[in-house]
């Protein structure tokens, strides 16, 4: 039988792929993979929430992993064994019915355990929690050559965990994690938000907030006088549960069929003044509105039209302050409004080679594709983080110069010799991973 060819895209919708979508069992998988002989190979896809091009493979397979839904706790120690295709949300949810909550999670809920590890994402806890990695103590990953290795990130297998945590997809496919879940009492927030009048400020308020509170994050407005104004969110777990709260919330879809970006730098500069004037939060939030703010409105990329948007999101180190002050009068030069500005401090590193927190401040910009003078724009600003001992967040990049890889990230060729270990046939490839010669 002839593939099936489908189209995809990252959460970006800026870059499209063609290529063929298979959802096997693993015994199906094991098979398939052994025997796999396409110059284009295989590349594992949770629910493709990366914005670029880290889950798109042109030409060969995407592999999703749908399939590996199985979870099961151990109600005395908070170790789940929860499969590669779960999401986020779904392991907040069942976390929370046993009086146990994940201590890393993402901007949003819409995120596989597989796309987690791959990409060690980290959450507003990481200057207390550290990345995603922190809370794995095993996973099993499906090597190219078809069998099923445990993997422990001490020991010997330690190197091969190590690789696949924010590998990408570049090593093998996950099919499940050990995770360990933190205990909680309560099923809501305690929230605080403070405004900001501009950046000094709103790096000193998010740099004290991280002393008293677990989770801690900036909004920080990108347009107008580009002021670096924002207002600090902070909040810790509750100690008790209320009816009223939980995991629930509905979701709005936008409208598939808009063509036409509706941000330009006007609907920009007046949603970011909305954002920073409306009223401050105090006291009880629901986990989902504190944790996931975007997740009540699904597909909410497609208020860029049809050639989407890019998200350049960095990392800088402490003492590197005055480049987040460049980047916003750079952009302020070529009007580079950017819709949803994040910013975050970020506490010690994981030992993963990609991965991507480093002590220090990271900021996340979202601008739609086709702003005149960007991309020169953020090629200054690459080789800038580079020499300054920062680097770009590679599952939001769709953009990067392979020649910045190897400074951002100084332990490639450690990585690339363990994936070659892991893969001789080098049957895992994306499109990101042959942009950046990854592999
Ligand atoms: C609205 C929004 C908010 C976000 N907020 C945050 C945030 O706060 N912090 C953060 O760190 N990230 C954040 N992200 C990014 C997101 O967490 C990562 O891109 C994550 O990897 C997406 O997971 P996914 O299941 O969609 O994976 P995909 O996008 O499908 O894949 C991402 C990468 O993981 C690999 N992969 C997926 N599954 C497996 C598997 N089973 N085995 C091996 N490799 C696999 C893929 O090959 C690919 O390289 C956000 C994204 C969005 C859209």
């Amino acid at each position: 039988m002839n593939p099936e060819y489908s189209r995809s895209t990252g959460w970006g919708r800026s870059i499209q792929s063609t290529g063929v979508r298979i959802s096997d069992t693993l015994e199906e998988l094991q098979k398939r993979i052994a025997n796999l002989d396409d110059e284009r190979g295989a590349l594992p896809i949770g629910l493709q929430r990366s914005y670029g091009d880290s889950a798109l493979n042109s030409g060969g397979l995407q592999i999703s992993t749908d399939k590996f839904q199985e979870w099961n706790l151990d109600a005395d120690t908070g170790v789940i064994r929860v499969g590669a295709g779960v999401s986020i949300r779904q392991l907040e949810s069942i976390a929370l019915e046993h009086n146990f909550f994940p201590s890393v999670v993402p901007g949003t809920g819409f995120v596989s355990i597989g796309g987690a590890i791959a990409a060690d994402i980290h959450g507003k806890s990481h200057h207390k929690t550290g990345a995603f990695s922190s809370v794995v103590k095993s996973m099993r990953v499906l090597y190219s050559d078809g069998n099923v290795r445990e993997l422990k990130p001490k020991g010997a297998t330690s190197n091969h965990f190590w690789a696949t945590v924010a590998g990408l997809g570049l090593t093998g496919i996950i099919v499940d994690a050990d995770v360990q879940l933190e205990p909680v009492t309560g099923n809501y927030f305690n929230v605080q938000e403070r405004r900001s009048p501009n950046l000094d400020a709103l790096l000193s308020q998010l740099g004290s907030a991280d002393t008293d509170y677990d989770h801690t994050v900036a909004w920080i407005d990108l347009s107008g006088s580009f002021k670096g104004r924002g207002v600090v969110g902070m909040g810790n777990l509750a100690t008790d549960t209320k009816p009223s709260y939980g995991l629930k919330s509905k979701q709005l879809t936008f409208p598939l069929s808009l063509g036409r970006s509706v941000i330009t730098p006007l609907t920009v500069r007046a949603f970011n003044s909305i954002w920073y004037h409306k009223p401050l939060k105090s006291g009880e939030v629901s986990i989902n509105a504190f944790t996931h703010p975007l997740d009540g409105i699904g597909a909410w990329n497609r208020v860029y039209g049809n050639r989407g948007f890019l998200q350049y999101q960095f990392s800088i180190p402490d003492g590197q302050e005055d480049f987040l002050h460049t980047v916003l009068s750079k952009l302020r030069a070529i009007g580079g409004a950017s819709f949803l500005g994040v910013l975050k401090r970020f506490g010690p590193a994981s030992p993963a080679p990609l991965s991507f927190p480093s002590p220090g401040w990271t900021l996340a910009l979202d601008f739609p594709v086709g702003v005149p003078n960007l991309e020169s724009t953020l090629i200054a600003f690459d080789e800038e983080i580079a020499a300054r001992g920062g680097r770009i967040y590679l599952v939001k990049d769709s953009r990067l110069h392979p020649e910045y890889l190897s400074k951002m990230y100084p332990r490639l060729d450690e990585w690339k010799n363990t994936r070659e270990a892991m893969d001789p046939n080098h049957r895992w490839k994306s499109d990101q991973g042959r942009r950046l010669r990854l592999c």
